[in-house]
């Protein structure tokens, strides 16, 4: 019998689960609307049946452990927690509803410290013991992996880099500040910029086109591939931003290497050129020139299952 995991990457609107093996190959893969089911216990009962269902259509494979993405999820506690986009309310202690059904180890941390599992165990990070992982999406998540462990904290929520205010009195945050870091260095944040930018600059650009509620990051570096200005300014001002996040990160932590990934880090160069360019001018003298800013070495469409996965095959170690 060969060992295999389940990750299990629960989204808002989706739930991604796959079994993958030790070396990260993903065997099987299926998905259910979150949506579904706003009954955790309903949730629960079909995400357990989907799973066994799974496991049996491969033969010679035993489910040795579970991990599972999860916003607001807490991994000393192994809850998900006033999640504000789940329909499941206050604390849901939806590991031990799991381990009910499904008798193997058990864990669950949030999409960012997945990611950052995820790369120190079958991406760009195998031979890292410190790294960050940014996750550049709607909002701005962050791992943080210091001497080889993802860094929890007192509460099981440490790494929140995204609200770390890098603007005072700056722009409205979903958190109820002002001035986090998520409102300027995510994949909406470079939107927000955009439109600021198409009432400020004069120049013509292909963005005005685009009704402002359209406006996605793909099509702004689209836009700036093909040196639309307001495009370029936007990339710029962004990668700027970014790389004061990151500059504070790396006096915080000093990280061999920091992966940025999600929607906004698909713009490749015109991001990457400009965010080490930055960083290099920002960071402490000390700093200069230890820090490596890379792509996720994971591909994207497989990453919030192999993330999970990387979870579960690390407490297994
Ligand atoms: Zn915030």
């Amino acid at each position: 019998m060969k060992d295999v995991v389940a990750g299990i990457d629960i989204g808002g609107t989706n739930t991604v689960f796959g079994l993958v093996e030790k070396t990260g190959s993903i065997i099987a893969e299926d998905r259910l609307m979150t949506t579904d089911y706003p009954e955790i216990n309903n949730y629960v009962s079909a995400l357990v049946a989907a799973i066994n269902r799974l496991i049996e259509t491969k033969s010679g494979i035993k489910l040795a452990g579970i991990g599972i993405g999860a916003p607001n999820a807490n991994y000393h506690r192994g809850t998900i927690e006033l999640a504000p986009n789940l329909a499941w309310k206050g604390i849901v202690p939806i590991a031990e509803y799991i381990r009910k059904e499904i008798d193997v180890p058990i864990a669950i941390t949030n999409d960012a410290k997945a990611a950052a599992m995820g790369e120190m165990i079958f991406g760009g990070a195998k031979e890292m013991k410190n790294f960050i992982v940014f996750t550049l999406g709607t909002g701005l998540g962050s791992g943080i992996v210091i001497n080889g462990r993802v860094l929890y904290g007192h509460t099981g929520f440490a790494g929140e880099l995204g609200h770390t205010i890098i603007v005072p009195g700056g722009r409205d945050c979903g958190c109820g500040r002002q001035g986090c870091f998520e409102t300027y260095g995510s994949a909406s944040g470079l939107v927000r910029t955009v439109l600021n930018l198409l009432s400020e600059m004069k120049e013509e650009s292909t963005l005005r086109d685009i009704p402002p509620s359209q406006l996605t990051s793909k099509k702004i570096a689209d836009a700036a591939a093909k040196n639309d200005p307001v495009a370029l300014e936007a990339m710029d001002y962004t990668a700027e931003m970014l790389a004061f996040g990151i500059a504070n990160a790396v006096g915080f932590s000093s990280p061999e290497a920091v992966f940025l990934f999600g929607g906004l880090a698909q713009a490749g160069e015109v991001l990457f050129g400009p965010v080490r360019e930055y960083v290099d001018q920002m960071v402490m003298p000390i700093f200069k020139g230890t820090v490596k800013i890379l792509p996720s070495g994971i591909p994207e469409s497989n990453a919030a299952v192999l993330g999970a996965a990387a979870l579960a095959w690390n407490e297994l170690k």
